[in-house]
């Protein structure tokens, strides 16, 4: 209890809060700029489990922003790494890192990824694996916390399905894919918008607080301006609204 005096002192978490994250499962796709400070929040507030899945290694021009890496683990697996790193921070948290590269065409891998979790974190890089994951959280009916970074502009997503617009509501499906060797990225930028994701991923594991589901954060570092905006289901969503009407369908 010594270890988390300071977060059951929240009225919002508590014991009762702190015996419930302890059940609960958070996947974190991605562990780059995002995904390292996201899991570690997730990590160091209690969370049972925690499963990070990337199928990088560490590289030189991560480390101006991914600040859980060193020298030392250039060219070695991220997922690994953190893990590993994460587990000795916690020790009381099951940390699961997977090498594994998701390919996003390949929905039921993705699937059957998300569907073991209670919250799904997606800290990714490219717009294919964000749609499959919001695909994927629909079909499951997982709570999704989306980030994304470039320059100094960062978005935070939160998709709860059936209560409010899915990602593809809010961002119907460009083109948009990787940027060759990554866009620039100011470096405390994903870091804001990681602990961000943590916080949106630990509310709606514990229920307390607005999720924010529906609702779109948009930061921007250069000005210091938090903007949040409003998102629409689109009705004829090619994700959500067709998924929707099978399931009931499938219930009658
Ligand atoms: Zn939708």
């Amino acid at each position: 209890m010594e270890r988390y005096r300071r977060l059951i002192d929240l009225p919002q978490v508590g014991e009762e809060g702190l015996s419930l994250l302890s059940k609960k499962r958070a996947l974190v796709v991605g562990a780059g700029g995002l995904g390292t400070p996201a899991a570690a929040y997730l990590v160091a507030s209690g969370t049972g489990h925690v499963t990070i899945v990337d199928g990088d290694v560490v590289e030189l021009s991560n480390l101006s922003r991914q600040v859980m890496y060193s020298i030392e683990d250039l060219g070695k697996a991220k997922a690994g790494v953190l893990g590993r790193k994460l587990a000795l921070l916690n020790p009381e948290v099951v940390v699961e890192g997977l090498n594994i590269k998701i390919d996003p065409g390949d929905l039921g891998a993705v699937l059957q990824l998300v569907s073991s979790h209670d919250v799904v974190l997606s800290c990714v890089d490219n717009a294919p694996l964000r749609y499959a994951l919001n695909q994927a959280c629909v079909e499951r009916e997982v709570p999704l916390v989306d980030g994304a970074v470039r320059g100094f502009t960062g978005v935070l997503t939160v998709v709860v399905p059936g209560t409010g617009p899915c990602y593809e509501c809010a961002f119907p499906q460009s083109k948009a894919g990787k940027v060759a060797g990554g866009p620039p990225i100011w470096s405390p930028l994903p870091g804001v918008v990681g602990a961000l994701q943590a916080s949106e991923a630990l509310k709606l594991m514990l229920g307390t607080g607005n999720a924010g589901a529906g609702k779109i954060l948009l930061i921007d570092l250069l000005t210091g301006a938090f903007r949040r905006v409003s998102a629409e289901r689109n009705p004829s969503c090619r994700v959500c609204a067709t998924l929707r009407s099978n399931n009931i369908r499938g219930s009658r």
